[in-house]
């Protein structure tokens, strides 16, 4: 049963967990599409923000290089003018906020106005700590411009003396060449751009997204901006391992060669967009209205080709999977469970299922293993289903489709139409199939659609019941032997005594003298008649002792034979010399007596053979059942003669008091009577065998030792 369980939940635990598994990789799926979309927008805001924060910067630098002041200057040499523009820068500093420094320089890269701005405050920078920058990329790059061009450097940290300054600090270099009425390039101005804010806005607008901060990324991959700052600027620190390149090889080539989009691999799920600031062709025009001359401006932008990446790490992807919520995790723990509860409950249900399918099989099995014939017949009398007992009884492969009245021969038509009533019908028939004897009980059904039959062979009853109709029979006519007997023998041995003397008294030849003869010669059967009689009623009375039966037949048939016609020849076979038997000497030699009297009788005048035998025989439990005796040890003493034999119907009567099939005057037809009568006083039985023209088998069988003779408690007839 545990095998059992075992296989059907194994099974379907199989199939759950494969379901489990399709569920989970669709909800990642789903999960995945809705985080890219999700990270796909804050990337489109973060790169909107990275690109528009610049574009006052560019305005500004415009202004300051195209200002009367200015011009008046650098035509001039003036200081009254640079005053004023330094002015400018100041009041310039303090309204954006975001530059740290206002710088004009001349042709030689020296400082001539320096506007610092730092914790929310502008100062002019003193002559004597202006410097000489005309190392500097940005100056040497802005030097070759022409007046319509910008130079942006790329965003950096700012570096002082040569060292990137602590905390670091993010610019952009906005410079662009001034030149003097004869068109000489007379200097350049350049503004320092903090990118602090930018990049503030940039996070600011990746807030809220799963990634938890947005990356920005130069043309390079290095990171200007970072959830994870230690990685930020590697360039500018000397870190070459420190890009996005080297972390995420794989997104990485896609996200450098591509626009936009999203992607996963195994490391995550990235968002990725390119940001172009002051790019041409992202901002191609500009307003008129705020620029004196209106001539277009190049702008020399170096690196401005950043991408915008969102990265939302694999681990936090699975982290969200159902199976890794508690509550997901309960929920498959619970389903895992139910299946357990539900193969359990199925293999119980089936267990509970098999059991009473084997009860109905063993309950249809007991009409199978009836003895006797039982049947369903349908209203038609036509007998639709039957038991192994009715192929047998009827010696038939399939008794269905076989009419009732055939099977039952004398149940009545009419009874049995009248079976399908209302009510519950019974009806019991006796019948004879074959040889035997079979009693039969039909009910009908409770639907009143079919009649069940259901036969038992009583053969052995009726048997037992002829027996003792027997039995009574006898005991009536030994009463009645007993009663009369002694008293008429009185009477014929007057009858007789006086007829003998009568009989002398009478002359030789006359007729009173025949006449007296007759009456004594019926006078002397009637008192063999009536000795036999006497035997009959003695029965029982005589006393039993221990016998040599072997020696007891020899002595009989001595005795016998010369009373027998010599035409008959007596062959004798008495094995079992010492066998003892309990009985009466006279009464066995009496049952000697009759049975070879009868044998001589049926071989009449022609050439007979007479054959006594002697041996043990062992009655075995059926034969014992039928004969009414305990099993065990007999003697079988059988006499045997070739003679006319008998009909069958003469042997159902053989042993009736007066049965003879014998002229009047020769038999009385008591000798069997009176041999079943002392054998069974005996507490044996006698079995007879016989054919007409075949002779005839007498077998006496007399139990050896006395325990079955006292068991069998016979003591007359
Ligand atoms: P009886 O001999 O006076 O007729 P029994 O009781 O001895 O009476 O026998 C009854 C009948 O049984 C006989 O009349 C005879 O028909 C038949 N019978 C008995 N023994 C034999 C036998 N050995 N062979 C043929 N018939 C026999
Ligand atoms: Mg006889």
């Amino acid at each position: 049963m545990f095998k059992r369980f075992l296989l059907i939940y194994l099974g379907c635990a199989a199939v759950l967990t494969l379901l489990l598994f399709m569920f989970a990789h669709y909800d990642e799926k789903m999960r995945v599409a809705q985080l890219a979309t999700s990270e796909l927008r804050y990337v489109g805001v973060a790169r909107e923000r990275a690109e528009k924060d610049f574009e006052a910067a560019e305005g500004d630098l415009r202004i300051i290089a195209n200002m009367d002041e200015m011009r008046q200057y650098v035509n001039t040499g003036d200081s009254q003018h640079a005053d004023r523009v330094a002015d400018y820068f100041l009041l310039l500093a303090r309204g954006r906020q975001h530059y740290n420094q206002l710088r004009y320089l001349d042709e030689r890269g020296q400082e001539i106005i320096r506007v610092n701005f730092s914790e929310g405050k502008p100062v002019l920078v003193a002559e004597k700590e202006l410097l000489n920058k005309s190392s500097y990329y940005y100056f040497h790059n802005t030097m070759q411009l022409t007046r319509d061009e910008i130079f942006v450097s790329p965003l950096d940290l700012n570096v002082e003396h040569h060292q990137v300054e602590v905390p670091y600090r993010p610019v952009i270099r906005f410079a662009t060449p001034v030149f003097d009425s004869a068109g000489r390039r007379k200097g350049v101005v350049v503004l320092n751009y903090i990118a602090d804010e930018m990049l503030q806005h940039f996070q600011l607008a990746m807030q809220g997204s799963v990634s938890g901060g947005g990356m920005l990324l130069n043309r390079d991959g290095y990171w200007l901006s970072s959830p994870h700052h230690d990685d930020e600027w590697g360039f500018m620190l000397g870190k070459k391992e420190l890009t996005f390149g080297h972390d995420y090889p794989d997104a990485w080539q896609a996200i450098s060669s591509q626009e936009s989009g999203t992607l996963r691999t195994a490391q995550g799920l990235f968002a990725f967009a390119t940001a172009r600031p002051l790019m041409f062709d992202e901002h191609p025009t500009m307003d008129p209205s705020r620029i004196d001359q209106p001539e277009q401006y190049k702008r020399y932008a170096v690196g401005y080709n950043w991408k915008v990446v969102s990265v939302v790490p694999q681990d936090v992807i699975s982290a969200g999977a159902f199976f890794n919520k508690p509550g997901g995790q309960l929920l498959s723990l619970a389903a895992y469970f139910l299946l357990a509860l539900g193969a359990f409950a199925v293999v119980i249900s089936s267990e509970r299922h098999k059991a009473a399918e084997y009860a109905l099989q063993e309950l249809a099995l007991l009409p199978e293993m009836a003895p006797g014939p039982v049947m369903r017949v349908d209203k038609a009398g036509v007998i639709c289903l039957a038991n192994t007992a009715c192929k047998e009884l009827y010696s038939m492969d399939s008794i269905e489709g076989m009419s009732i009245f055939e099977a039952i021969p004398d149940l009545a038509r009419t009874d049995f139409e009248e079976m399908f009533g209302p009510d519950e019908n019974i009806l019991q028939v006796e019948t004879d199939i074959g040889d035997a004897h079979y009693f039969f009980v039909l009910r009908n059904d409770a639907d009143n659609k079919y009649v069940f039959a259901y036969g038992a062979d009583i053969s052995p009853i009726k048997l037992l019941e002829e027996q003792v109709r027997q039995a009574q029979k006898m005991e009536v006519v030994g009463q009645l032997a007993g009663g009369i007997a002694h008293d008429f023998n009185t009477l014929l041995g007057v009858i007789l005594g006086y007829s003998d003397m009568l009989r002398d008294t009478l002359p030789e030849n006359s007729l009173g003298r025949k006449n007296i003869d007759a009456i004594l010669n019926a006078g002397k059967r009637a008192k063999a008649l009536v000795r036999q009689l006497m035997d009959f009623s003695r029965l029982g009375t005589n006393k039993q002792e221990p016998l040599q039966l072997a020696a007891l037949v020899r002595e009989s048939i001595k005795l016998l034979q010369p009373s027998l016609p010599e035409t008959i020849i007596i062959q004798q076979d008495i094995r079992e010399k010492t066998a003892s038997i309990h009985g009466n000497a006279v009464q066995i030699g009496q049952v000697i007596l009759n049975l070879c009297m009868n044998a001589a009788d049926a071989m009449g005048e022609k050439q007979g053979v007479l054959q006594i035998s002697l041996k043990e025989s062992a009655v075995d439990a059926s034969m014992a059942h039928a004969r009414n005796v305990p099993a065990g040890a007999y003697m079988q003493l059988t006499i045997a003669d070739n003679g006319c034999g008998m009909s069958k119907e003469i042997l159902t009567h053989v042993f009736e008091p007066f049965f003879t099939t014998k002229e009047v005057g020769r038999g009385t037809g008591l000798g069997l009577a009176v041999v079943h009568g002392i054998v069974k006083s005996h507490g044996g039985f006698v079995v007879v065998e016989s054919e007409p023209g075949k002779g005839t088998q007498f077998h006496v069988y007399l139990p050896k030792s006395r325990e079955l003779w006292v068991r069998s408690g016979v003591t007359g007839a």
